[in-house]
C-alpha cells in the first residue's frame, strides 16, 4: 500500500476491455490506432500504449514529437503517427526513431521534401486533408454552391504534394468535427467529401495504402467512417463522446478514479469561515475535512462551493473556494470521519458513484478535459496487471 496524499488509480484491465470493444465494432480488415496523446488523456502514455498494443491496437497516435519519443524511449516499437505540427528540423529524429509525421499543408510537405531530398532519404508520412474540421490539412471543404462533394482544386493539390521527392505517402487522413452529434449530417458530409476525393484520386492512379478518419464517436456511431484504420482515444479510457446516450456509454469501462486521503478533520462552531475570501460560513456546528486536492493538481476552482466528493460512500459538498493544493468538505452529515480516511474525487466508493461526466457538466466542459488536465504531480497507480 502506498501513502500518497492524492493519487489516480488507473485500471489497465478496463482499458484492455475497451480496446477489445473497439475491435468488436470494426471490420477485421480495419486496423486500430490507439490515441495516447496528452499522456494518454492523463492515464499515462506508456502503460496505456502497452496495454492497447497487447489488446488489439496495431499502432499509436500522438500529437507531438516529444510524446512519440517518450514511447520509443520506453521500448515501444509499434508504428507511431504524430498528428500535430512537427518542425522540419526534426527530420533526422523522425528517421532515427522511426516516427511518422503528418503533412498538413503543401508548404509543410515541400519543406520536408527539400530536406529529405537533400539528405537522400525517404521519409514515411501521412497526408492530412481538411474535410470539415477547419483545423489542419489540405482544404477540401466544398465552397457554397460547389456541386462536387469536395472542393475541386484539392484534387490537383494532393497530386502535386504526392509527387514531391523524399516523401513516401503511406497514409491519408481527415478528422471529424461532429461525429458525436445527434444530427450526423455534417459527419456524413465529411465522409462523402473524403471518400469521393480519394475515389477520384484513385481514378487518376493515386492510391494511399491506409485511409482513416474515425475518432471514438466515428467508431461508435458511423461504420462508414471506419475505412482502413480507426483512431479512437476517449473511448479507450472508458469515457463516452455521448455521455447522455446510454447505448453508446454503457458498454464502456471508465479506467481512472481520483482519490485522496483526508488531511485534517475539525469540529467548528456556527459562523466559522472557510477558505480564501471567506465565501462559506457555517450556519450550525459543522465538521469540516481538508482534502489535499487543488487546481495545481488539475482540479477545477470552478467547483468552489459547488463540487462534490465521496466520503464513506456518501456525497459531500465542497465548502469555500478550491485552493491551489487543498479543498475543504462539509462532512457534518457523515458519522465518524477521521483524518487519513479515503476520499473519492471521481470514481466510486461503496455504493456511491461520482462520474467524470458529472464533474465535466458542473465545470461546463467535456470529460476529455477533466482527465487530460490531471497534472504530473498526481501519481498514477496501476491497479490491475500490467502488460
Ligand atoms: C484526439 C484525436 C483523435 C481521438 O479522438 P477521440 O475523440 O478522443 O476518440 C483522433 N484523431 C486525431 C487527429 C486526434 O487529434
Amino acid at each position: 500500500m502506498h501513502d500518497q496524499p492524492i493519487w489516480a488509480e488507473i485500471d489497465l484491465e478496463a482499458i484492455a476491455r475497451n480496446c477489445r470493444y473497439v475491435q468488436s465494432l470494426i471490420p477485421s480488415s480495419s486496423r486500430f490506432m490507439a490515441v495516447v496523446k496528452g499522456n494518454a488523456y492523463g492515464h499515462g502514455s506508456v502503460p496505456v500504449a502497452q496495454t492497447a498494443l497487447a489488446n488489439g491496437a496495431d499502432c499509436l497516435g500522438v500529437a507531438r514529437l516529444e510524446e512519440a519519443l517518450r514511447l520509443r524511449r520506453a521500448g515501444i516499437q509499434a508504428p507511431v503517427l504524430i498528428f500535430g505540427l512537427t518542425p522540419v528540423s526534426s527530420l533526422t529524429t523522425l528517421l532515427d526513431y522511426d516516427l511518422i509525421p503528418t503533412m498538413a499543408s503543401a508548404e509543410m510537405a515541400e519543406a520536408f521534401s527539400d530536406q529529405a531530398d537533400r539528405l537522400g532519404v525517404q521519409l514515411p508520412v501521412h497526408l492530412k486533408i481538411d474535410t470539415g474540421m477547419g483545423r489542419l490539412g489540405i482544404g477540401a471543404v466544398p465552397l457554397p454552391g460547389e456541386a462536387s462533394a469536395y472542393h475541386p482544386p484539392a484534387l490537383a493539390q494532393v497530386q502535386e504534394v504526392c509527387r514531391l521527392p523524399g516523401l513516401r505517402f503511406e497514409g491519408v487522413y481527415t478528422h471529424m468535427a461532429q461525429a458525436d452529434a445527434d444530427d450526423l449530417t455534417h459527419a456524413k458530409g465529411q465522409i462523402q467529401c473524403f471518400t469521393s476525393l480519394l475515389q477520384d484520386l484513385a481514378a487518376e492512379g493515386l492510391e494511399f495504402p491506409v485511409r482513416h478518419m474515425a475518432n471514438s464517436a466515428g467508431v461508435l456511431q458511423l461504420p462508414s467512417s471506419h475505412l482502413d484504420l480507426v483512431r479512437p482515444g476517449l473511448m479507450l479510457y472508458g469515457l463516452s463522446p455521448r455521455p447522455h446516450d446510454p447505448a453508446v456509454t454503457d458498454p464502456l469501462h471508465p479506467a481512472m478514479a481520483l482519490k485522496a486521503r483526508i488531511a485534517q478533520v475539525k469540529k467548528v462552531a456556527p459562523g466559522f469561515k472557510i477558505s480564501y475570501g471567506s465565501t462559506f460560513t457555517t450556519d450550525r456546528e459543522s465538521i469540516i475535512a481538508t482534502i489535499p486536492v487543488g487546481y495545481a493538481d488539475g482540479y477545477f476552482r470552478m467547483l468552489s462551493n459547488a463540487g462534490h466528493m465521496l466520503v464513506h460512500g456518501k456525497r459531500t459538498r465542497i465548502a469555500g473556494r478550491v485552493c491551489m493544493d487543498q479543498a475543504m468538505l462539509d462532512v457534518s452529515h457523515i458519522p465518524d470521519v477521521q483524518a487519513g480516511d479515503e476520499v473519492v474525487i471521481f470514481g466510486s466508493q461503496g455504493t456511491g458513484v461520482l462520474s467524470v461526466d458529472e464533474i465535466a457538466e458542473q465545470c461546463a466542459t467535456i470529460n476529455y478535459e477533466i482527465v487530460a488536465k490531471l497534472m504530473d504531480r498526481v501519481p498514477r497507480i496501476y491497479t490491475s496487471k500490467r502488460w
